[in-house]
C-alpha cells in the first residue's frame, strides 16, 4: 500500500510514522507514505496557499488552486483508491471503513487548515470525508496519522500476530474483554480463575461473555448493528 498525505505543516508528521508498529511496517515495505508539503504547490514569491474566505468573516481558506496542482501530480501516474479529505464536518471514523481501506493499493489524504478547503477541491476529487470526532482539531495532521495507523496495522505482515488485530474492539461490534498479564496476583487482586485453566473453550467462552457485558454497558449503540 502506498499513503500520500498533503500537509501545510508537514513537520507535524514526522513523529507518528518513525516509531514501534508503524515504523516496521514500512521498515518491511509493507506501506510506503509519502508527506507532500502543499508549500512547493503555493502561489507566488510567498508560496501562498490559504486567502480570505468570500462573503467575509473570521478565518482563512486554504485555495484551490495549490491543491488541485499537487492532486493533478499525484494522480498522473496511478490513481488513488481513495482521496481523504480529514474534516470534522465529514462521516465518523469506524473500525468498519479502516478494515475497507485496508484492501486499498493507494489512498491520498488531505489535511485540511485555517477554516479548511475550498469547498470546489471537495466537490472535484474528495471521494471520502472523515471526521476522527465531534470536536475541531487545529489542522487535519493528527487525524490523518490516525487514520493511517488504523489502516496500516491491518495489513499482512504489520502485526507479528494476525489474530491480534481481529480480537480488538469493534471487528465484530463488540468492545474487547479485559486482559492480564503476570503476575497472576498484584496487590491482592487475582486474575479470573478460567484464565489461568489451560481450558481454551471455557476460556474463549469468558472473553464472550465479558466483551459482551462490557459492550451491553459502555456501548450498547453498537449491539444494535
Ligand atoms: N472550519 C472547520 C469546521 O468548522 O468544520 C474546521 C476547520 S479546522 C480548524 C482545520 C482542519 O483541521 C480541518 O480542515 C480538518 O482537516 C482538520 N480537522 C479538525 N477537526 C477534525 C476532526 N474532528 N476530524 C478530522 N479532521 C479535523
Amino acid at each position: 500500500m502506498h499513503i500520500d498525505i498533503v500537509s501545510v505543516v508537514p513537520e507535524l508528521l514526522e513523529s507518528p510514522f518513525r516509531h514501534s508498529i508503524l515504523m516496521r511496517a514500512i521498515d518491511k515495505g509493507l506501506v510506503t507514505i509519502s508527506i507532500h508539503d502543499l508549500r512547493e504547490y503555493g502561489i507566488g514569491n510567498y508560496r501562498q496557499v490559504d486567502d480570505y474566505q468570500f462573503g467575509g468573516g473570521a478565518g482563512m481558506v486554504m485555495m484551490a488552486e495549490p491543491l488541485n496542482k499537487l492532486l493533478e501530480k499525484l494522480t498522473s501516474d496511478q490513481p488513488a483508491d481513495a482521496i481523504v479529505y480529514l474534516t470534522p464536518d465529514g462521516e465518523s471514523w469506524k473500525q468498519s471503513t479502516a478494515n475497507s481501506m485496508s484492501l486499498s493499493k493507494r489512498l491520498i489524504l488531505i489535511c485540511g487548515h485555517y477554516k479548511g478547503i475550498d469547498q470546489r477541491i471537495r466537490d472535484l476529487w474528495v471521494t471520502h470525508e472523515v471526521s476522527i470526532g465531534d470536536y475541531v482539531l487545529s489542522g487535519g495532521e493528527l487525524a490523518a496519522a490516525v487514520l493511517a495507523d488504523s489502516i496500516i496495522r491491518l495489513l499482512p505482515g504489520v502485526l507479528n500476530d494476525a489474530g491480534s488485530a481481529l480480537s480488538d474492539s469493534f471487528q465484530d461490534n463488540l468492545l474487547a474483554p479485559p486482559v492480564y498479564t503476570r503476575p497472576a496476583e498484584f496487590k491482592g487482586m487475582k486474575v479470573p480463575e478460567v484464565l489461568l485453566s489451560g481450558n481454551f473453550s471455557a476460556i474463549e467462552e469468558w472473553r464472550e461473555s465479558e466483551a459482551l457485558k462490557r459492550t451491553e454497558s459502555r456501548r450498547p449503540d453498537l449491539l444494535k448493528d
